[in-house]
């Protein structure tokens, strides 16, 4: 690949960050997978059918509880686009440094398909590959075929709806994630933040928390965004091509 001089230099910058840090991990967001086929957030959706839909009619308990079978049918869409990529090579070169851990907001399992253990992925805001029981005192859960997913129902422990196992607006993150998660950012030299817009909290809040606690920052994104502006080394391009470049020849851990 080719880079323009400004960005060879900030790689160098960054890969230097990486030689002096012995705690290291990285906190993604959906423009991890967009080079596998899935959109961003802030991209337009192209599909006619659900483009007139505002994400809060779609990822809301308010939108679920007015509309479920709308919101369960959207989240098969979804989950039918999810059966049909796979990971790019910023996944690849994430899983190539196994001994780091991956916060993610995504709820896509690209970073496991790439070889990622699934103990090494915190999901801030769940899974999509998984549905459970909608009552709060019910803990059931199923996984999910994402080429068959199944149409609205009844959870079969305690009667109310089930629905995706994602974090809706509004919602809590899983506890003990965040906690993990936070405890984490507490503790870093450096965090790699990959493809987020940075806007969503309470999970944006990490990139803060972590320099708040003397880490490093780098950021890899072809938008500067909100992330960028905490960057102490702001990479702007597509993960997958500057993480492989960034991390090459590197055994990165979070734990030391
Ligand atoms: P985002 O869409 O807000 O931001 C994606 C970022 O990826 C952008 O900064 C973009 O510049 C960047 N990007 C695009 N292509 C890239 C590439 N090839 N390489 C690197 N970066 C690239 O996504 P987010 O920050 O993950 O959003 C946070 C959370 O908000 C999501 O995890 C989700 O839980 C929630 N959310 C959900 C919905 C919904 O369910 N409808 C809607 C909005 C937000």
């Amino acid at each position: 690949m080719s880079f323009d001089p400004s960005l060879a230099a900030r790689l160098q910058r960054a890969r230097g960050i990486l030689a002096r840090s012995d705690r290291v991990a990285a906190f993604s967001g959906a423009g991890l997978s967009a080079e596998s086929g899935l959109p961003t957030f802030r991209d337009n959706e192209t599909d006619a059918l659900w483009s007139r839909y505002d994400p809060i009619e779609l990822a809301s308990v308010e939108g679920f509880l007015a509309n479920p079978e709308r919101v369960i049918e959207w989240y098969n869409w979804r989950r039918s686009r999810y059966a049909a990529v796979k990971p790019n090579a910023a996944h690849r070169a994430l899983a190539g440094q196994p001994r780091m851990i991956q916060i993610t907001q995504n709820v896509d399992h690209l970073l496991e398909q790439a070889g990622v253990a699934a103990d090494q992925v915190d999901h801030l805001h769940g899974s999509i590959l998984h549905d459970r029981c909608h009552a709060g005192d019910c803990d059931y859960r199923e996984i999910i075929d994402p080429d068959n997913p199944l149409a609205l129902r009844a959870c079969p422990r305690c009667g109310e709806p089930m629905r995706p196992a994602v974090v809706w607006f509004g919602e809590n993150l899983p506890q003990t994630t965040w906690l993990r998660a936070q405890q984490l950012c507490m503790s870093l030299d450096c965090l790699l933040v990959v493809g987020t817009s940075a806007t969503v909290y309470p999970a944006a809040g990490l990139i803060e928390l972590a320099r708040q606690h003397d880490s490093r920052v780098i950021v890899i994104d072809p938008n500067p965004g909100a992330a960028g502006n905490q960057a102490d080394v702001y990479l702007a391009g597509a993960a997958g091509e500057v993480l492989p470049a960034l991390l090459d020849g590197f055994d990165l851990a979070t734990a030391s």
